[in-house]
């Protein structure tokens, strides 16, 4: 038997099949989607089994494999051929298409060996008891095993440690080894809300739509989407089929999960990034065996390994996090949703209260089926919006909390009701800066500027982890007159800690949250009421729902607008919109005050009048002046190595070929990238507007192909990047 192997090596130079004799004796275990391992020039390596054949075209003295390494099938046929697919739209190295839809601890050499979880039971034996003479904690033994048939190690050893290991030498119990899976799951008490009008609505819709289908839904906040997409889960489920749903690693909040749990109790696995690799194996397993049906999970839960999927569901579908922007493969988490509805012949639904202007514009067209839940449940307003100009507000206070700000605060805090406060930190940092040079400390490896940690008085470079204590003196012009510019959550407790001594305030992000379970302990800590101020930065932003919660505070909306990128009004909308979602969710009515230096900019005005459409409208036009997505799309180019003058010829020479190539789209570049010189390595970058994809990918593949084997330079390419 000779079978075709593709080795765990993302590298374009080594990304193709290679044939292997099979010794008779592993014939019977061989099937496509296991992983073998193999001699490979003179290391061994691990590859999966993608053909199975009877001759090969290739070398004549074909290699043998070494061992199986999985009796399981690892890719079934669905993901092996998806794999293929997202190698064709993204470029990147087909190894790597699998290797992404696989937890880490399925990946080959991956350092760090994850186990299956094993613990010892025992069983009674079957001899005859009589015989023997016990002592009564042996016997207090004897009788559980008798009455559970199978009992624990913990349990029994908790009797007496002794007196299990005696009956096991005595041959009287005998051990089981089972498999248990890492998960701390507790039943919740179930519930299920009966669907107003306009939810059942959107869920009828969708379920008289053809089997394949993909569906824009576009609901305020607070309009019950949840609750529509958990009613086209249950509907899935009762033909037996399995569910997929998507958040934005964000607001993969627990307050999700639980609402998931008591509706569907333990059919659910949910995989994120504060899982530990045995946890995240061990959930994939859960799923492969087809005993959780419903998947909630971050972008890569889209390769989540069903046999027979009836529903997928993106959740706040416009987030970027949807996208994987580095490392290859840089595929975008909703075009593989539809290929795999496609292939199930089931329904996709998009849901967000400001959708992508792609996916809007999709929608409008009549690509995607359109539906909305325009208003919130019971009826509820969506919350007053107030602009604070800072341009005059910085006047009158020395304190990033204006003094309106701080009255609503206070009045709020009075009536016995909670507030969440929000600092805007996208592209953002808190940077140190010399009052007398001017100096801005950055990181020695590459042109960042170094973030400061106040809690431990240290400098962080957030790209390649580089840290350093903050220096008493500007290492340029050696005068003690460091300052840190910016604000963070820190330095807002603090001033909160001034202005409001008696305020509870609870300070959310990175830092706090870090902790395994702490997440979970300070949302519910603060929906008990034990603080009067949630404080954080895009980890309160989305999907937390409190009903007592009648006051938001965006600190400072501007920073998310400042960002050079054709995105950043969308961004800083559908971010602001969000957060002012949070606000009166309940009978109480809800109020958002947002502090900016641009009070008349759109972005910020169509927030205050929660008009969407209005913010839509007028962003495409600007789209369409500029050639910007939607109306067109992109591509970019880096070109990146040691030796800058080498990549500057290089990426000159691209671009020329593409302008040969490609004579009816727009080329912009080749320029440094922002982020020039990382890591030492130097990177430029060219952007591709098209209209029609033509023979775009066949070009791009020449040019990967041609520097595949040339060290010195790297090209990698990103179709419809997240941000420039
Ligand atoms: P969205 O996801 O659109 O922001 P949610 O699904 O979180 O909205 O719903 C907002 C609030 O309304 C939640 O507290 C939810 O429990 C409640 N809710 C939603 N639908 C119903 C319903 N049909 N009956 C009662 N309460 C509901």
């Amino acid at each position: 038997m000779i079978i075709g192997v593709l080795v765990e090596v993302a590298s374009k130079s080594v990304d193709r099949i290679f044939d292997y004799l099979v010794p008779s004796a592993l014939c019977g275990f061989i099937k496509k989607g296991i992983r073998v391992e193999v001699p490979f020039g003179r290391q061994t390596l691990e590859g999966f089994v993608l053909e199975i054949k009877d001759s090969s075209t290739s070398a004549k003295d074909l290699k043998e494999i070494i061992r199986i390494v999985d009796q399981d099938i690892v890719l079934n046929e669905e993901l092996l051929e998806l794999g293929k697919k997202i190698q064709k739209i993204t470029l990147a190295p087909l190894i790597s298409c699998y290797q992404v839809m696989l937890p880490k601890a399925l990946k080959a050499k991956n350092g760090s060996v994850v186990n299956k979880k094993v613990v010892s039971y025992y069983r009674l034996n079957s001899i005859d008891l009589s015989s023997f003479s016990f002592l009564p904690k042996q016997l207090e033994i004897i009788q559980l095993c008798q009455k559970e048939k199978e009992v624990s190690k913990k349990r029994l050893t908790q009797i007496s440690a002794s007196s299990l290991h005696t009956l096991v030498k005595k041959n009287i119990l005998l051990e089981v080894k089972k498999e248990e899976y890492r998960r701390n799951y507790q039943e919740p008490i179930r519930e299920c809300k009966q669907l107003t009008l306009e939810q059942q609505k959107v869920v009828d819709q969708v379920r008289s739509f053809p089997s394949f289908s993909v569906s824009l839904l576009y609901g305020v906040t607070g309009s019950g989407k949840t609750e529509v997409y958990m009613e086209l889960i249950d509907g899935a489920l009762k033909q037996g089929k399995n569910s997929i749903m998507l958040v934005p690693e964000i607001s993969l909040t627990p307050q999700m999960v639980e609402r998931f749990q008591r509706r569907f109790g333990d059919q659910i696995a949910a995989i994120h990034s504060a899982l530990s690799e045995g946890e995240k194996y061990d959930e994939w397993r859960r799923i492969a065996r087809g005993e959780a049906k419903i998947v909630i999970g971050a972008r890569s839960a889209i390769f989540a390994p069903f046999d027979q999927i009836g529903m997928i569901i993106i959740d706040e579908e416009h987030s970027d996090s949807y996208k994987q922007s580095d490392p290859s493969p840089r595929y975008q988490a909703k075009d593989v949703a539809i290929m795999r509805a496609k292939r199930h012949q089931c329904p996709v639904v998009l849901g967000s209260a400001t959708p992508s202007l792609e996916s809007m514009a999709r929608a409008l067209k009549g690509v995607y089926h359109f539906l909305s839940l325009p208003h919130r449940v019971n009826g509820r307003e969506l919350p007053n919006v107030q602009i604070i100009d800072m341009n005059q507000e910085v006047k009158k206070t020395p304190y990033h909390i204006t003094t309106t700000l701080l009255n609503e605060i206070q009045y709020c805090i009075e009536q016995g009701e909670q507030v969440i406060l929000f600092l805007n930190r996208r592209g953002f940092s808190t940077f140190v800066t010399c009052k007398n040079c001017s100096n801005t400390i950055k990181c020695p490896n590459r042109d960042i500027t170094l973030t400061y940690h106040k809690s431990n008085h240290m400098l962080r470079c957030h790209y390649c982890g580089y840290a350093t204590p903050l220096p008493k003196v500007c290492p340029n012009c050696k005068e003690e007159s460091l300052s840190d510019l910016g604000v963070g959550t820190e330095k807002i407790e603090e001033e909160l800690s001034v202005l409001l001594p008696y305020a509870k305030v609870l300070r959310m992000d990175v830092d706090t949250t870090s902790r395994k379970g702490a997440h979970k302990k300070m949302i519910d800590a603060f929906r008990s009421h034990e603080y009067d101020i949630l404080l954080g930065t895009q980890i309160v932003a989305k999907g937390l729902d409190f009903e007592n919660v009648t006051l938001v505070g965006v600190i400072n909306a501007d920073t998310s607008l400042n960002i050079p990128d054709f995105r950043s009004s969308e961004n800083t909308f559908s971010l602001l919109s969000q957060v002012a979602g949070r606000s009166g969710r309940s009978k109480k009515e809800g109020k958002v005050m947002i502090q900016t230096f641009n009070p008349d900019h759109y972005a910020i005005q169509y927030t205050k009048t929660h008009n969407y459409l209005g913010f839509y409208q007028k962003e495409m036009e600007i789209r369409k002046q500029l050639k910007y997505p939607p109306y067109y799309y992109l591509c970019s180019l880096r070109i990146s190595g040691r030796d800058s003058s080498y990549v500057e010829k290089e990426a000159s020479k691209i671009y020329r070929s593409l302008e040969r190539n490609l004579p009816h789209m727009i080329l912009l570049g080749p320029s440094p990238n922002i982020i020039f010189k990382m890591n030492r390595i130097y990177r430029y970058g060219i952007i591709i507007k098209y209209k029609q994809l033509e023979n775009l990918p066949e070009i791009l593949e020449k040019i990967l192909q041609h520097y595949k084997s040339d060290h010195r330079i790297k090209v990698d390419v990103d179709f419809n990047p997240s941000h420039f």
